[in-house]
């Protein structure tokens, strides 16, 4: 099956995208870089009449150095996050995270931006934002606007994105000198969606953690931190048994995907205290 027709237009830059959103009449879908998007449309799970084409637009693009944070260009591709060193020095979790997307040719089209507005709950990239506290850069009709992680991911491929707004880019805090940020996942095949993933990262100030594959949107999973803060990790495993909510399909039963959950996140903190010894 292919997609409908539709329109097509290629922004210029930033407001020329955002007024051709305008003027779509709510009809309208930014284009980044269509890996999802396109096979949506072509499996008709998704429409538009006019697919607004942001992804010439280098503003949009490309990682910073700011101070205490990197803020990343969400039309960065996945590609570029896993090679670029500011990303491995600073947000290695990111860069560590992109081993797991997916194959290399959708690895070089495909946009972090693209993989948070798109809000698979099975992706990498929304968990990895969550664990690391990032903040959402959003511009839209009304302006511009900030959305913590947390308050980003709202149900399944919803996220608090508005009609007509742009994700900008993402704002992620360096990691601390003593910092240790880690993913593991299990997945049927290499570059297959995980049956179950988890991000851990170890601060400072304490743990946080985050679940994907596990519910209809990626988990932040307080109990487990706060378990984890008191140094008992199987306290923490039976918290995060009762924060996570997994799906029973075709793939795995909701109870494998529990147990899976509490495996990966034993093996997260071995990896940590391991590196450490
Ligand atoms: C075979 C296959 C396997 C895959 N496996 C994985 C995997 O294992 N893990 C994983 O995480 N992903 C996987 N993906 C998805 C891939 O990572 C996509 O690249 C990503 O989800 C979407 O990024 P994109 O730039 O291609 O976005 P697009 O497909 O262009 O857009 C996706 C959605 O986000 C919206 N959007 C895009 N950019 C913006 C923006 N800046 N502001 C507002 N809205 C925006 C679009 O309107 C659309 O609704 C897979 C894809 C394929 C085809």
């Amino acid at each position: 099956m292919k997609a409908s027709a539709g329109g097509y237009a290629r922004a210029n830059d930033l407001n020329h995208a955002l007024e051709l959103l305008s003027s779509a009449n709510g009809m309208g879908r930014v284009l980044a870089g269509g890996q999802s998007l396109i096979a949506a449309m072509n499996m008709r799970l998704s429409t538009g009449d006019l697919l607004v084409d942001i992804s010439r637009l280098s503003e949009l693009s490309g990682v910073k150095d700011a101070g205490d944070t990197l803020k990343i260009g969400a039309l960065t591709r996945h590609a570029e996050i896993g090679t670029n060193p500011l990303v491995r020095r600073h947000a290695p979790l990111l860069a560590d995270a992109v081993g797991y997307i997916a194959h290399a040719a959708i690895r070089n089209r495909g946009t972090i931006g693209g993989a948070l507005a798109h809000a698979d709950p099975s992706a990498e990239f929304p968990a990895c934002v969550l664990a690391l506290g990032a903040t959402m850069h959003v511009a839209g009709p009304e302006g511009t606007r900030q959305i913590a992680a947390e308050d980003f991911f709202e149900d399944i491929f919803a996220t608090a994105l508005q009609e007509g707004e742009i994700l900008t880019a993402i704002t992620v805090p360096k990691a601390g000198e003593a910092e240790v940020q880690v993913i593991e996942e299990v997945a049927r095949r290499s570059g297959d969606y995980a049956l179950a993933g988890l991000c851990l990262v170890r601060r400072d100030d304490g743990n946080r953690v985050s679940l994907f594959s596990v519910g209809p949107k990626p988990v932040l999973a307080k109990g487990a931190m706060a378990a984890l803060d008191g140094g008992d990790v199987e306290a923490a495993v039976t918290a995060l048994g009762a924060e996570i909510d997994p799906p029973s399909d075709t793939q795995a039963s909701a109870a494998y995907r529990r147990h899976l959950a509490g495996v990966l996140l034993r093996r997260a903190v071995a990896r940590i205290e391991g590196s450490k010894a």
